[in-house]
């Protein structure tokens, strides 16, 4: 007997997305969190243009207001204009811990469950559904699903127990952050020292964020002491910051992994849990919440029995998780290399102030050049992408009623008639590649006059 269709490991922002959006597509769907609260640290701050949008066309901005603009953002350090073509262009401020308070509340009133204080440590797969186990307050639980998502982060217990490869490369250099108050010092923004990099940024509460990386510094393999970073940040900076106290302080690196396949029979892996990476420039949350928006409604179609498009997931994010990977690799070599890499850097500033080089390298972080195939760019939100099902824009609608449970019905947006997915993006274009029909089979499945 099965408790959920589907299990869903973490209550991050990938996890919590995900949920709702398998709520959206009708699946059952419970969330195990093995944290009894939501954590409170700051983590990621920004949200991308593409995620914007996909916020948007989910009606997920609305009860935020207006958040903070930062038009600029960095490629290495070096300072990177991110006009596009947008509604949302540029950065948006949203701190990690509203972002998930927001989703929990949006997957939760959708119907997910979420199950806190649950620790999953044990996973099989059978023929007809996985099982979970874990241990909470009352003891150890088994669970069943049809599919199990690990959206558990980059320690994924998921990943391990269900025998993902994890290739990458592992950690060559190790930066430290900290928050401290009681110290009086400059911002500064990935300014560049002879034997370091650091960055200082004074919250209006008069706590102080510190990230600093001294050239050649590798990982320790254990936490730093409140010694050694007022040590690093003297010998990079020549500050003294031994007067402040210190509220939270880590060492993070830029381990750089990501699994060969993003699904294995009925588990797979979305967010962080498949793919390891700095978080240069804002990218990480972004990706994960991508991930889980190219997946909840192919897994919720896949529940509902309607088409098997589980193997697209990793065809599709897959190459989009390696790119990000590849354009944070070059940053972190821009941004944590010593002095021999400033002639890289003078020639990169150059090219960067040419405008194709820049809306390149723009839509690559902001995620607007993400597409998928041959005709999947992504449309700008609209209202009937609400429902989370696909639209279909101008077209014979006759042709598309036999589908009307799972796609809603639109005007043109300028481009002739498409055919739009849950998530936005476009799956045909009338003229260009076979019917609407075949597109309709293709992407939703039987229609529902000859099943
Ligand atoms: C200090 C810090 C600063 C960061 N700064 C930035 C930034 O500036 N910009 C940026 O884009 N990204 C940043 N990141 C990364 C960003 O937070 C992640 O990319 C993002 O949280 C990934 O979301 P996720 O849902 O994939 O995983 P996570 O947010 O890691 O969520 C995983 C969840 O799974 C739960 N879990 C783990 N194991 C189990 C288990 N066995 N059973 C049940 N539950 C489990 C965890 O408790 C957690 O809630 C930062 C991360 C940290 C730690």
């Amino acid at each position: 007997m099965r408790d959920t269709s589907v299990i869903v490991v973490g209550a991050g922002p990938a996890g919590l997305l995900l949920a709702g959006e398998l709520r959206l597509g009708g699946a059952d769907v419970i969330v195990l969190e093995r944290l009894a609260e939501p954590v409170t640290e700051s983590r990621a701050s920004v949200l991308h243009a593409r995620t914007m949008e996909l916020f948007d066309q989910r009606g997920l901005l609305d009860e935020l207001g207006t958040l903070p603009n930062l038009p600029m953002g960095h490629f290495g350090g070096l300072p990177l204009d991110l006009t596009a073509d947008t509604r949302y262009p540029g950065q948006w401020k949203l701190l990690q811990t509203r972002t998930e308070a927001l989703l929990e509340r949006w997957a939760t009133g959708l119907g997910a469950r979420v199950r806190r204080g649950f620790e999953v440590t044990g996973l099989t797969e059978k023929s007809d559904c996985v099982e979970i186990s874990g241990v909470e307050v009352s003891g150890t639980v088994v669970l069943r699903a049809d599919y199990v998502v690990g959206c558990d982060g980059e320690q994924s217990t998921v990943r391990r127990l269900a025998g993902f490869d994890f290739p990458g490369e592992d950690a060559g250099r190790e930066l430290i952050r900290a928050d401290i108050t009681g110290i009086e010092i400059p911002n500064r923004k990935f300014e560049r020292h002879p034997r370091g990099l650091a960055n200082a940024y004074r919250y209006p509460d008069g706590t102080t964020r510190l990230m600093m990386h001294e050239f050649g510094a590798r990982p320790q393999g254990t936490e730093p002491t409140r010694q050694q970073l007022v040590d690093t940040w003297h010998r990079i900076t020549g500050e003294d910051i031994s007067g402040g106290a210190v509220v939270w302080l880590n060492a993070f690196d830029d381990t750089r992994r990501q699994v060969a396949q993003y699904r294995k029979g009925r588990v797979m892996l979305a967010g962080d849990a498949a793919h390891r990476q700095l978080p240069t420039g804002g990218q990480a949350i972004n990706l994960a919440l991508q991930d889980a928006m190219n997946l909840g409604w192919k897994l919720a179609a896949q529940v509902r029995g309607d088409v098997d498009l589980l193997d697209t997931y990793h065809e599709e994010r897959h190459p989009v998780g390696a790119h990000v990977l590849a354009n944070i690799a070059a940053q972190t070599q821009l941004l944590f290399s010593d002095q021999n890499i400033e002639p890289v850097r003078t020639v990169m500033a150059e090219l960067m102030a040419m405008e194709p080089v820049r809306n390149h390298l723009a839509e690559m972080i902001s995620g607007l050049g993400i597409r998928y195939g041959d005709v999947g760019s992504r449309i700008p939100p609209i209202p009937a992408l609400r429902t989370g099902k696909g639209v279909l824009l101008g077209g014979d609608r006759a042709v598309a009623a036999p589908w009307a449970d799972r796609v809603e019905f639109a005007d043109e947006l300028g481009f002739g008639s498409a055919l739009i997915r849950p998530d936005g993006y476009i799956a045909w274009v009338g003229g260009t590649c076979g019917t609407l029909e075949a597109a309709l089979r293709q992407w939703f499945g039987a229609d529902r006059r000859t099943t």
